[in-house]
């Protein structure tokens, strides 16, 4: 049974390169979403096509109303409208799952000169877990880890994917844009990204992957520093736990 949760942004998909093409509400909000929607249909069918039999896709951008439900396989359920994170469940992650998949992620806050970097939310600057900085990548990554999973794939900008990379030797990444500045990047068509995207989702899952899991052992102290605010602590066995903790009283 291959079963991989997937966990999608917008700010790391094809051709976005401003807040406002990923804000809903705004303007270009339509255009962002549709080359969003171009990167996950071509991620779930290359999964399901590679012999995925079930694809949780978890929304966690803004309020986790982006993915639209037209035209997609029928093995996909989607987790929409964000429900939290909990200290015993981890957004469909279970310890049967093949990999986690993040589409569409961007480098973590601080990243000078990357396009969109940010981590969660913008008035965060950095998370330290044990006294590690990480961005949503790699707390992402590390949850998954503790339950035995490891990321096995990612789409995001070319800064993204180096961070993915280095935490994560043996992911399979897509850069779908090269990163030049804070909003600025070298944007290619989204027929042929996903075209890209399509082919190593399809490979992953038919041929598996060499990544392992991204672990951070506990117990653990989660540091969130946030600009003009005081930093939060949060401690627990698990990054889960200490995430769902920060989400809980303080997101
Ligand atoms: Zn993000």
């Amino acid at each position: 049974m291959k079963k991989y949760v997937v966990r999608t942004d917008m700010e790391g998909a094809s051709g976005i390169v401003s807040y406002e093409q990923a804000e809903p509400g705004s303007r270009e909000y339509a255009e962002g979403r549709r080359y969003f929607m171009s990167d996950l249909r071509a991620l779930v069918y290359g999964l399901r096509d590679g012999g995925a039999d079930e694809i949780l896709l978890y929304d966690e951008h803004y309020y986790g109303r982006n993915i639209e439900l037209d035209d997609l396989p029928a093995c996909v359920h989607v987790f929409a409208g964000k429900s939290p994170y909990q200290k015993d469940w981890a957004g469909g992650l279970t310890r049967d799952c093949t990999g986690l998949i993040l589409l569409g992620f961007h480098a973590k806050a601080g990243s000078s000169g990357c396009l969109l970097n940010h981590s969660y939310s913008l008035d965060i600057c950095d998370i330290e877990i044990n006294g590690r900085s990480v961005g949503e990548i790699g707390n992402e990554a590390a949850i998954a880890g503790e339950l035995g999973v490891p990321l096995v794939m990612m789409t995001g900008d070319s800064a993204g994917v180096r961070e993915a990379e280095m935490l994560v030797p043996g992911v399979a990444a897509v850069p779908v844009k090269e990163s030049l500045s804070e909003f600025g990047a070298l944007c290619r068509p989204v027929n042929e990204t996903q075209k890209e995207i399509y082919a190593m989702a399809r490979a992953v899952a038919s041929q598996g992957s060499r990544a392992v899991p991204f672990c951070i052992p506990g117990p653990i102290t989660m540091k969130i520093h946030r600009t003009g605010k005081e930093t939060v602590i949060c401690r627990g066995d698990t990054v889960l736990e200490c995430w769902a903790q920060y989400l809980k009283e303080y997101a």
